[in-house]
């Protein structure tokens, strides 16, 4: 037993499970057909993961949602307000997840995070005072029966009671310590039941571990896996760390009763060292997670097998860094791409072949894959741009500086725009209706020509102009129907980038990205988004604000090269779209809005780490982009999900004019931290949650807005939704949009 898989993808190598859910969703599919074809999607996961020659297999990765609300279901952690519905279970579960709309009653969801330093989110459990912990190993015990009647026996994943009790919510009386033994309790009883059903290995995954710890951090971790360990009985207990080192605990988790303890080769910047100082024991196994499985680059073997022959031989599991949830499915589904280039790439199931290679090599002596390997690295593979190469060599400070400052810039613009109170915009996309990817499609297929094409999306953009206006938005957006994605819209049209066609991953839910592969430098080479923004400024007497993807944000969602450093390919995109901001600008357009959606996504997970590592260039990245335009020219930018509440000073940094963010779902309470920072940027503060299908009502966003008003002053607010409206149907968003603007014209009247 040599190799291990932490959690392989599930949404189906063609997106099966995600398309069958959103029909269940719209009820044009049954609650068995769906269950169908999730056992489908897990079968065939087995199944690959069997063949290659996997010894450690995993089970209970799958998920209709999130395993972390899995785990939360399964000990009953569910609020009042969902329990209380007269659905199915399943239909409970998607109600915490994405909200519930119908005569059984009205909910919101549960909020939803970023995990850890990935661009997946998971949803937040919430414990009220009415939660009682209960057991319910349904999902657990079926996936585990189901993959063994295949002749496949698993270790079933759950996530640790430590990395959970750490991500809960707490909204009632009850706090964290009342609930410690309750936990201890309940996954003791877990061991039981799997002993009864003679599983052999229990996966408990604590990323939670992986930050910096405070002493009661240790503490609780100590107390938990002292009590909970001495009732694993016949159970092996694997403790599953990733995303990084767990160098404040290594000394002690050594001590702790674990069978296999999972460590990250590839983010644990101090993993190898740990084992060097502290030693590693002889009783236990050592999974080391040295294949990465958040890039999609080949693995280099000679590195590999360095790091390997410094660990325990017979201890040894050989495994990847984190699941494979993060990377596509297959290189084998992107036939259109030259062997040269998908020769460098590796996916899911071509990790899984290179577990089974490195332990061919390790184990027993097989070199030909190692040689292979080693050419393969030895070759020429990215393509480099001198002059993009000295352009940034050249940088220097007065090009991350924007001039006149943010307080002289904001009276020239008020000056210029002549705005109500409280302006209302949204953040960029209307739905992307079945017409509008029908439109693409057809264009992608060669179906209908482009000047086709661009008529039909010209045609969408002049209606919901037209609608915006008698709706009586102050800023209008052109929709941005020519977008497949913020992301991969871009790095179609830059020099350096590579595409796929199938190699999605999941976000959240049933949304799925399909990052781009930055293959070399990068250089703008064409207008980006110029034509569609001065088309729709043509149809409007109001300002038209132009939509840019921000350069963090191009290169926190694309697979990066492993060859420079992240700061580097980030210089490359910003000088890219500053010659796009720059464009638009000479253009007439006079509000850019530049999105960095994802701005936090590789913030460091230890705080200690937060500054060097990243946020000292990444928000001069973001500040190079603006920095050349006109007072006059207003720059917005916009984030999702960002919890900035401990980075504010760095978003008041990036300098821009006005930011838009998620807050309605995380109860507002950036607005806090907003004002105590004294935050000088104007801010809209997402008024509603567009991540559900509900409808808020006038009074539900005033009562909103009357919140936010007593944190932010009306001066500096803007009232929009929390982010882009693409996936939404169109009914939902236009009574949801009304309402957002009725809302605010009534108060606007009696500020
Ligand atoms: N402008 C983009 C949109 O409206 C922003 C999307 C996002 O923040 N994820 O779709
Ligand atoms: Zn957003």
């Amino acid at each position: 037993m040599t190799t291990s898989i932490i959690g392989y993808p599930r949404i189906g190598a063609q997106r099966e499970l995600k398309f069958a859910t959103e029909k269940f969703f719209k009820k044009e599919l049954s609650e068995a057909d769906l269950q169908a074809v999730a056992a489908t999607q897990r079968q065939a996961n087995w199944q690959k993961q069997a063949a290659a020659g996997i010894d450690f297999i995993a089970s209970n990765d799958f998920s209709f949602y999130d395993t972390t609300l899995d785990t939360a279901f399964a000990l009953n952690i569910v609020p009042k307000r969902y329990q209380e519905l007269a659905v199915s279970p399943l239909e409970r579960y998607f109600a915490a997840a994405r909200g519930h709309q119908s005569e059984a009653g009205d909910v919101k969801a549960l909020a939803m995070k970023k995990w850890f330093n990935t661009n997946y989110h998971y949803m937040v459990p919430e414990f009220d005072d009415g939660t009682e912990i209960k057991l319910d190993l349904t999902k657990l015990l079926s996936e585990y029966r189901e993959a063994l009647a295949l002749g496949i026996t698993t270790k079933p994943v759950l996530i640790g009671p430590f990395t959970l009790l750490k991500l809960i919510r707490f909204t009632g009386q009850t706090q964290l310590s009342d609930v410690q033994e309750d936990f201890v309790k309940a996954y003791s009883e877990i061991l039981s039941v799997l002993a009864t059903e003679e599983v052999a290995w229990l996966q408990l995954d604590e990323p939670g571990l992986v930050f910096d710890l405070t002493e009661s951090d240790i503490h609780l971790f100590k107390a938990i896996y002292t009590a909970l360990l001495p009732q694993k009985q016949t159970v092996k207990v694997l403790l599953q760390t990733y995303f990084g080192d767990v160098r404040d605990v290594y000394s002690d988790l050594i001590q702790l009763d674990f069978d296999g303890i999972g460590l990250d080769f590839v983010e644990g910047r101090k993993t190898a060292e740990l084992i060097q100082t502290h030693g590693f024991p002889a009783d236990k196994k050592l999974f080391a997670g040295v294949v990465n499985g958040k890039n999609i680059w080949r693995n280099d073997y000679q590195k590999t097998l360095e790091i390997l022959q410094t660990l325990p031989k017979d201890s040894l599991i050989i495994s990847t860094s984190c699941s494979l949830q993060h990377v596509p499915y297959t290189v084998s589904a992107e036939p259109e791409l030259p062997q040269d280039i998908l020769r460098h790439f590796a996916f899911a199931e071509e990790k899984l072949l290179e577990l089974k290679d490195l332990n061919d090599i390790f184990y027993h002596g097989q070199v030909d894959s190692l040689t292979a390997n080693q050419a393969l690295f030895a070759s020429e593979r990215y393509q480099g741009n001198q002059a993009v190469q000295a352009k940034v060599a050249a940088l220097g400070e007065a090009d991350f500086t924007r001039t006149p400052t943010f307080a002289q810039r904001e009276a020239i613009q008020k000056d210029i725009f002549q705005l109500p109170k409280l302006p209302t915009t949204t953040i960029g996309s209307f739905p992307q209706t079945a017409d509008v990817r029908k439109n693409r499609l057809s264009y992608k297929r060669g179906d209908i020509t482009k000047a086709a094409y661009d008529t039909f999306n010209q045609e969408k953009t002049k209606e919901w102009i037209k609608w915006q206006e008698a709706v009586g938005f102050d800023i209008l957006v052109h929709g941005e129907f020519e977008r497949n994605d913020m992301v991969e819209y871009f790095g179609e049209k830059l020099d350096g980038y590579v595409f796929t066609k199938n190699a999605w991953v999941q976000s959240y839910g049933t949304r799925c990205v399909k990052p781009p592969i930055v293959w070399g430098d990068i250089a703008r080479v064409q207008p980006l988004s110029v034509a569609d923004s001065v088309y729709a400024q043509s149809l409007t007497d109001k300002p038209l604000k132009g939509m840019l993807t921000g350069p963090v944000t191009i290169l926190n969602w694309s697979f990066p090269r492993e060859d420079i450093s992240l700061k580097a390919s980030t210089l490359q995109i910003a000088l890219a779209i500053q010659e796009e901001v720059l464009d638009l600008e000479q253009n007439g357009i006079k509000i850019i809005q530049i999105d960095e959606a994802a701005l936090r996504e590789k913030l460091p997970l230890r705080q200690t780490d937060w500054n060097s590592e990243y946020l000292d260039w990444a928000i001069p990245a973001f500040r190079l982009v603006h920095a050349k335009v006109a007072p006059e020219t207003q720059i917005h930018t916009h984030m999702c999900y960002s919890e900035f509440t401990d980075i504010i000073p760095a978003i008041d940094a990036m300098d821009a004019d006005v930011i838009s963010f998620e807050a309605s779902r995380s109860d507002l309470s950036i607005l806090d931290a907003l004002q105590a920072n004294g935050f000088r940027t104007q801010s809209g503060p997402g008024v509603y949650d567009i991540h559900s299908p509900r409808i808020p009502s006038v009074e539900e966003i005033q009562n909103v807005i009357r919140q936010i008003l007593t944190k932010v002053p009306a001066e500096k607010l803007w009232i929009n939704p929390d982010c882009g409206l693409k996936t939404r149907g169109v009914t939902e968003v236009k009574a949801s949009l009304e309402n957002l603007v009725k809302a605010t014209q009534d108060i606007r009247a009696v500020l």
